[in-house]
């Protein structure tokens, strides 16, 4: 296969992904992997099987075909070729929850930097790094990289990237329970959707729709909420977008959780986990462990509820996230006062504040907690974060933390 008909059957392909036949889209790439004598045609149809499997949950495919790139990649001795496998690499780690690596990978590419290719891709880098800290719970180095991103996306003009940014920053806040930026953020990426949306895929109004969905749900607007997360749902299901599905299980089950529903919630739960499981996101195993966990405390049965919790203690050290830990502790404390067991209540209530310490959840103004209840946040350009109202009070003349100096607040 040569140069010119690789082209036209990467476009055929892509017509046929744009029109819902994912199957036969895939086909028609893989035949000219296996056929094109042209590295360049196969370096782009490598692109467009890692994008078409990661949109659909296919995370190890995702990863197969990210280490050929870059073989193909190394064979054309293009630095921009190389950057952009690397960002690949470093993406289907990330899906992959293998966060160590993904913020590797992302170095490499941001260390390759040079040409103008190269330069564009740093914003989608500096996102996918962000979203690796999240993952480890480094939450000052996550908003840095967030913010980077926000400001490539800024100066590129590249509106779909701030709508992911923007997506990202409302979970950053969701964490943190800062639940009126964990809802401003996602609003403002649907707001991207409207104004410049016409012809982007339909993930991107999901996926806001999804991250509004939590932070309805999290202020306790509930038929907000479900609104939202219904929407989501659907274009999930219409695309097959297994990760976005599973995401909106989870949401839905957590809205029944919250209305005490644990009847309804519980299915729920299960087929989330089972796609969770399916596609390797752990990171949402997890969330759905530590769901069903009080959903069991609801019912006060504690040892089912401890079950769940212990399993949830296995994937949050294997994959570092403290944040997780941080809660099973607050759990555990919970079951434990409730039991009258007060040795393990101590230990749980220990490591807690070990958490917390580890974390560097506090603010630098008052000490007080950070991430423990719903307060509203504000970061200052070095990306230390503390209460807005600390902040208030205070003034912003300079980090406590860093002691860089600062006169006007960030913008995240
Ligand atoms: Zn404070
Ligand atoms: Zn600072």
């Amino acid at each position: 296969m040569g140069q010119d008909q690789t082209k036209q059957q990467i476009e055929k392909g892509l017509h046929l992904y744009q029109s819902n036949h994912t199957e036969k889209a895939l086909q028609v790439w893989m035949r000219v992997l296996e056929k094109s004598a042209d590295p360049a045609g196969r370096f782009r149809v490598l692109s467009c099987l890692i994008t078409a499997h990661a949109e659909m949950g296919r995370y190890k495919d995702m990863l197969k075909f990210a280490v050929v790139q870059i073989d193909t990649a190394r064979e054309l001795e293009d630095p921009d070729f190389l950057t952009e496998s690397y960002l690949n690499l470093a993406r289907s780690n990330e899906k992959l929850c293998e966060f160590q690596k993904t913020i590797s990978y992302c170095k490499t590419c941001l260390n390759m930097q040079g040409t103008t290719v190269s330069l564009q891709l740093n914003g989608q880098v500096s996102l996918s790094m962000g979203n690796a800290f999240m993952g480890l719970s480094v939450f000052q180095k996550a908003l840095e990289c967030f913010e980077k991103a926000l400001r490539y996306a800024h100066n590129n003009d590249d509106k779909m990237l701030e709508c992911r940014v923007c997506c990202s920053l409302g979970n950053f806040y969701a964490q943190l329970k800062d639940y009126e930026k964990a809802l401003f953020f996602p609003c403002k990426a649907a707001e991207l959707v409207n104004d410049y949306g016409t012809g982007w895929s339909l993930k991107y109004r999901a996926m806001s729709q999804y991250h509004m969905a939590v932070a309805y749900r999290k202020l306790g607007r509930l038929a907000d909420a479900m609104d939202c997360c219904e929407e989501s749902m659907k274009i999930a299901l219409q695309h097959g977008d297994r990760p976005l599905q599973a995401l909106c299980l989870l949401c839905f089950a957590d809205i029944h959780r919250s209305r005490k529903d644990v009847q309804t919630a519980f299915p729920r739960y299960d087929s989330s986990m089972s796609i969770m499981t399916e596609i390797g996101n752990r990171l949402g195993q997890i969330q759905v462990l530590l769901g069903v966990a009080k959903c069991w405390m609801i019912r006060k049965e504690l040892e089912k509820a401890l079950e769940n919790i212990e399993k949830a203690q296995e994937l949050a050290e294997g994959l570092g996230n403290k944040l997780g830990l941080l809660k099973l502790h607050c759990l555990c404390e919970r079951i434990y006062r409730a039991k009258g067991q007060q040795r393990e209540l101590r230990d749980h209530v220990v490591k807690f504040h070990e958490c917390v310490e580890e974390m560097e959840l506090y603010c630098g103004m008052c000490g007080e907690s950070i991430g423990e209840r719903n307060n509203q946040l504000q970061a200052l350009p070095c990306s230390h974060f503390f209460h807005l109202k600390c902040l208030q009070t205070n003034g912003t003349r300079g980090c406590p933390n860093c002691r860089r100096s600062s006169l006007k607040p960030g913008y995240v």
